[in-house]
């Protein structure tokens, strides 16, 4: 018997996702040391967290006992933080396994989830393993979404739009019109927040408790700068919250990563010199990034700066976003290229300290003099080759 076969046949169908390099193989690979790598992929915070979150993580002592399945410290601070009943929020390991109950609460193979591209991956994931019908309307040039479009999708099975606001990779926003527009649909909105300590947009959460079909997505990932620990966490209106715990697996997030998350809320002045380091610094990057003469730098209210090659010598090719993608990771510098029609002259790269943006600035402008310029450099053959 061919066991496979007994694997669900929208599993079996699934493509594997390209897992990221780690940092050490690919130091390895490069032959440039871990330390003098900068990683400006994956919207982190190159601050981490508050020296209070390392200090309570550290002297952690029950790590032996299961942390509490009610999460009622963590969800009473996370409550005080964000002003709203901690009887609206559920924590898990990363907004990541937000997202997947929120795929096994409301989604059976066949039904609809809406997808605003080019955002988060994530939302493509979650319909591939739920077997749902994966119905992506693209954003239009400037990253709005076409209300329009969305509108004339509904059917039946359709149960629910995702929306990132800020949205990722470009850090455009949406506006309470529009978002309104989206919630008087018949189905579920849920607006992915991960970004919105960066923005000058307040969050929408405290809408929970007035729209019965809107569910907002925060994590400790971005501003709080504990993205390897896991956590983060859902904001939902009543009625829907009581079916995600009968969901949820007992003991995420860990009892580290709750007490790291907790003394890392209490810090609330280094959070806020964060976000106004990380705001200036986006605010000085995008100058010099548009300052090279060859870029066109989206306005962005997150973390990270979407960048469109526009200069006449790299327009006829293919991937131009990985052209620059490559140079800047044989000199250690990580950015992000997708793959994907509308971004291929594009990449995405981080703020991170004000010492990584001088890193990444000098590479670029050592590329733009000595290849982009040079018609016939070696550079670029080795790239169209090597791209082939
Ligand atoms: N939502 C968005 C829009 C993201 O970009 C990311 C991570 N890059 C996440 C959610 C995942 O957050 P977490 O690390 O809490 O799983």
């Amino acid at each position: 018997m061919n066991f496979e076969l007994l694997i669900a046949p929208h599993v079996r169908q699934m493509h594997a996702y390209t897992p990221i390099v780690p940092f050490e193989v690919l130091s390895q690979r490069l032959g440039i040391p871990v330390e003098q790598i900068v990683k400006l992929d994956a919207n982190e915070n190159l601050y981490g967290p508050s020296p209070k979150a390392v200090q309570a993580m550290a002297a952690a002592n029950k790590l032996h006992i299961y942390p509490d399945p009610d999460q009622a410290e963590l969800r009473s601070a996370i409550s005080d933080y964000i002003g709203i009943p901690s009887e609206h929020i559920l924590c898990g390991a990363g907004a990541d396994e937000i997202i997947q109950l929120i795929g096994m609460a409301f989604l059976q193979p066949g039904d609809g989830l809406l997808d605003l591209p080019p955002t988060f991956g994530m939302y493509r994931w979650l319909a591939d393993i739920t077997g749902a019908q994966y119905l992506p309307i693209a954003r239009q040039a400037d990253f709005s979404i076409d209300v329009d479009a969305v509108v004339k999708r509904q059917t039946l099975n359709v149960k629910l739009i995702f929306v990132t606001n800020p949205n990722n990779p470009d850090g455009s926003t949406i506006d309470d019109a529009t978002l309104k527009q989206l919630l008087a649909l018949p189905l579920i909105v849920v607006l992915d927040e991960a970004y919105i300590d960066f923005s000058s947009q307040p969050s929408r959460a405290a809408w929970v408790q007035q729209y019965p079909n809107l569910i907002v997505l925060r994590t400790f990932s971005k501003l709080l700068g504990m993205a390897g620990m896991r956590i983060g966490y859902g904001i939902f209106p009543s009625a829907i919250i009581e079916h995600m715990w009968k969901l949820k697996q007992p003991y995420t997030p860990t009892v580290a990563s709750s007490i790291g998350a907790i003394a890392a809320l209490s810090d609330r002045a280094h959070l806020r010199d964060n976000v106004q380091r990380i705001v200036a610094e986006r605010a000085r990057m995008g100058e010099l990034l548009s300052d090279l003469g060859w870029l066109q730098v989206y306005p962005s209210e997150t973390n990270f700066l979407l960048c469109r090659v526009t200069n006449g010598m790299t327009r006829d090719r293919a991937t131009p976003g990985k052209t620059v993608k490559s140079y800047l990771e044989q000199r250690g510098i990580l950015v992000r290229y997708f793959d994907r029609d509308n971004l291929r002259d594009c990449f995405r790269v981080s703020v991170g300290r004000p010492e990584h943006t001088d890193r990444l600035i000098e590479a670029l402008r050592e590329m733009s003099e000595t290849e982009l310029k040079s018609e016939n450099s070696k550079f670029k053959n080795r790239t169209e080759q090597s791209f082939v």
